[in-house]
C-alpha cells in the first residue's frame, strides 16, 4: 500500500483517517500538535500516542519536510531569503522579514504564476504547478523551527510566488491548519492573503470561517490601465466591492496594494481617482515604489513623484503607508530568487 502524505490531509481528513484506525478523535489533535507545534518528522517521537498507533501511522503515512539549499541575508535590512526543496525536487522560495520587532514569513503558493502581470518578474518565468498544502505549511514550519525564537509571535503573508486564489483547495487547507489551536494557532490579524482579486472567490471566502486578512493587488485606477498591467484582473468596481464586504464582515480593513510605476500610475489624476474610490471605505492603502529588475519595462518613481502622490492621496483616502521593499539586495522580491537559481543551473 502506498503511504499517504499526512501533512497534505485537511483537519477533517486526518480525523477520519484516525477514527478509521479505531482510535479516538482527539488523537488527531495530538498528531497536529506533534506535526506543527513540535515539528517532529518521525512518528516514533509522538510519545503520548500508543506504540501500536505509532507503528500503524508509520506503516500508512509519511511526514513531508523541505530541505534548505540556500540562505542569503540582506546587508541593508533584516530580511533573509530561503530556497527550499521538496522531496520531488521542486524549488520553493520563502522570505523572512523583520521590522520593528515583528517577524513576517512571506510564503509562496505556486511555483511560478500563470497570470503574467507585466510589472512582476514571477509572471515572466511562466507557471510550473500549484504547491500542495503541506508544501505551503512546510515553508512556515521550516522557519518557525529553525529561524524564529520559540514563543516569538510571527506573521504570515501569502505574497511570495503565485496567485493563492488560483490554488484555492490547497491554500484553504493550509489556512485551516494555520488557524487551528492544535497547530499554528495564528489569529486573523497574523495572516494576510494577497491576491489580484477574483470577486466570486472572495465572496465565497467571506462566508467561510477561515481567519485571515485580505490584500488586493490593485495597481491602477481605471479598468483599462489595470487590464494593461494585469491582463487577468477583474474590474476595479466589483473587486473593491468584494473586498469591502470581506472587510466589513471581519470588522477589519482590507489592504489595497499599489505598486507605483513612474509615468504609468503615479500621476496626480491617479492619486485623485484612488482617493475618490477609497474615501470612507474600510481600506488601507499600501504604496510600493516599483523595485526594478533586469529587463523590467517600468521605472521606479523618483522620491519627488512619490511625495506628490502621497500628498494628493492623504487628505481623503483612508490610512496610507509607503512600503520600502525589503531584501532588494538579495533578490527577495517575488520570484527573483528561484529564477536566478534556475538560470545558474542552465
Ligand atoms: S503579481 Fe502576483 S498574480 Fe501577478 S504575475 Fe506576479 S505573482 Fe502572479
Amino acid at each position: 500500500m502506498k503511504k499517504r502524505n499526512i501533512k497534505a490531509l485537511s483537519i477533517t481528513e486526518l480525523a477520519s483517517a484516525i477514527t478509521g484506525l479505531d482510535e479516538q478523535r482527539h488523537r488527531s489533535d495530538q498528531i497536529l500538535q506533534w506535526l506543527y507545534q513540535k515539528g517532529v518528522t518521525r512518528f516514533d517521537r509522538m510519545t503520548n500516542l500508543s506504540l501500536e498507533l505509532r507503528r500503524l501511522l508509520d506503516k500508512r503515512f509519511v511526514i513531508s519536510s523541505l530541505e534548505q539549499i540556500e540562505e542569503t541575508h540582506s546587508n541593508r535590512d533584516q530580511s533573509a531569503k530561503y530556497l527550499l526543496r521538496s522531496e520531488a525536487g521542486t524549488l520553493i522560495e520563502t522570505v523572512l522579514m523583520e521590522s520593528r520587532g515583528y517577524q513576517t514569513i512571506c510564503i509562496s503558493s505556486q511555483v511560478g504564476c500563470p497570470l503574467r502581470c507585466s510589472f512582476c518578474r514571477t509572471g515572466t518565468g511562466g507557471f510550473e504547478r500549484n504547491l500542495r498544502s503541506d508544501e505551503i505549511l512546510n515553508q512556515v514550519l521550516h522557519l518557525k523551527m529553525n529561524r524564529i525564537e520559540p514563543r516569538h509571535r510571527f506573521n504570515i503573508v501569502f505574497m511570495g510566488m503565485g496567485e493563492p486564489l488560483l490554488n484555492l483547495e490547497n491554500v484553504t487547507k493550509a489556512l485551516e491548519i494555520l488557524n487551528s489551536q492544535h497547530a499554528f494557532a495564528l489569529a486573523q490579524k497574523r495572516i494576510t492573503l494577497s491576491t489580484i482579486g477574483f470577486p466570486d472567490i472572495i465572496e465565497r471566502l467571506t462566508a467561510s470561517p477561515l481567519k485571515f486578512g485580505l490584500a488586493i493587488s490593485l495597481n491602477a485606477t481605471t479598468d483599462r490601465s489595470r487590464r494593461k498591467l494585469m491582463p487577468q484582473a477583474a474590474g476595479i468596481g466589483e473587486t473593491l466591492q468584494a473586498a469591502e464586504s470581506f472587510a466589513r464582515n471581519r470588522r477589519m480593513r482590507a489592504t489595497l496594494e499599489y505598486v507605483l510605476l513612474s509615468g504609468v500610475n503615479d500621476r496626480p489624476e491617479d492619486a485623485r481617482r484612488l482617493a475618490d474610490m477609497t474615501h470612507g471605505r474600510p481600506f488601507k492603502i499600501n504604496l510600493i515604489p516599483f523595485n526594478e529588475w533586469d529587463g523590467a519595462p517600468f521605472k521606479r518613481p523618483t522620491e519627488a513623484r512619490i511625495d506628490r502622490f502621497v500628498k494628493i492621496l492623504l487628505p481623503r483616502a483612508p490610512a496610507v503607508t509607503v512600503r520600502r521593499s525589503q531584501g532588494t539586495d538579495i533578490d527577495a522580491a517575488c520570484g527573483q530568487l528561484r529564477m536566478r537559481r534556475e538560470r545558474c543551473r542552465d
